[in-house]
Protein backbone atom coordinates (compact mmCIF):
# COMPACT_ATOMS: atom_id res chain seq x y z
CA UNK A 1 0.00 0.00 0.00
CA UNK A 2 2.64 2.29 -0.39
CA UNK A 3 1.22 3.97 -4.36
CA UNK A 4 -2.03 4.87 -4.07
CA UNK A 5 -3.21 6.94 -7.12
CA UNK A 6 -3.05 10.67 -7.31
CA UNK A 7 -5.79 13.42 -7.71
CA UNK A 8 -7.31 15.35 -5.55
CA UNK A 9 -10.83 14.44 -4.11
CA UNK A 10 -11.31 17.42 -2.19
CA UNK A 11 -10.63 20.98 -2.52
CA UNK A 12 -11.15 23.87 -0.76
CA UNK A 13 -14.83 24.79 -0.09
CA UNK A 14 -15.90 27.97 -0.94
CA UNK A 15 -18.86 28.16 1.39
CA UNK A 16 -17.60 26.79 4.42
CA UNK A 17 -13.68 27.18 3.72
CA UNK A 18 -12.57 23.94 4.69
CA UNK A 19 -10.73 21.39 2.68
CA UNK A 20 -13.97 19.43 2.12
CA UNK A 21 -15.60 19.65 -1.22
CA UNK A 22 -15.77 16.69 -3.22
CA UNK A 23 -14.72 17.30 -6.37
CA UNK A 24 -16.18 14.45 -8.16
CA UNK A 25 -19.57 13.92 -6.12
CA UNK A 26 -19.42 18.22 -6.58
CA UNK A 27 -20.40 18.14 -2.50
CA UNK A 28 -18.96 19.85 0.65
CA UNK A 29 -18.23 16.78 2.98
CA UNK A 30 -18.13 19.16 6.17
CA UNK A 31 -20.64 21.71 5.56
CA UNK A 32 -22.78 19.97 2.63
CA UNK A 33 -22.49 22.18 0.05
CA UNK A 34 -24.24 21.54 -3.25
CA UNK A 35 -25.93 18.45 -1.64
CA UNK A 36 -28.25 20.44 0.44
CA UNK A 37 -29.32 24.17 0.32
CA UNK A 38 -28.62 23.91 4.91
CA UNK A 39 -25.66 23.43 6.31
CA UNK A 40 -24.32 19.94 6.83
CA UNK A 41 -24.62 20.36 10.69
CA UNK A 42 -24.72 17.66 13.99
CA UNK A 43 -25.00 17.89 17.48
CA UNK A 44 -21.88 15.48 17.86
CA UNK A 45 -19.92 18.06 15.72
CA UNK A 46 -19.19 19.89 18.83
CA UNK A 47 -17.08 22.53 17.46
CA UNK A 48 -17.78 26.16 16.64
CA UNK A 49 -19.35 26.33 13.11
CA UNK A 50 -19.88 30.06 11.40
CA UNK A 51 -19.85 31.03 15.07
CA UNK A 52 -23.48 29.84 15.61
CA UNK A 53 -22.51 28.54 19.22
CA UNK A 54 -24.81 29.38 21.98
CA UNK A 55 -25.08 27.91 25.03
ZN1 LIG B 1 -18.16 23.26 2.91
Amino acid sequence: MGKRSRGKTHIRCRRCGRHSYNVRGKYCAACGFGKSKRIRRYNWQNKKFNKVRVK
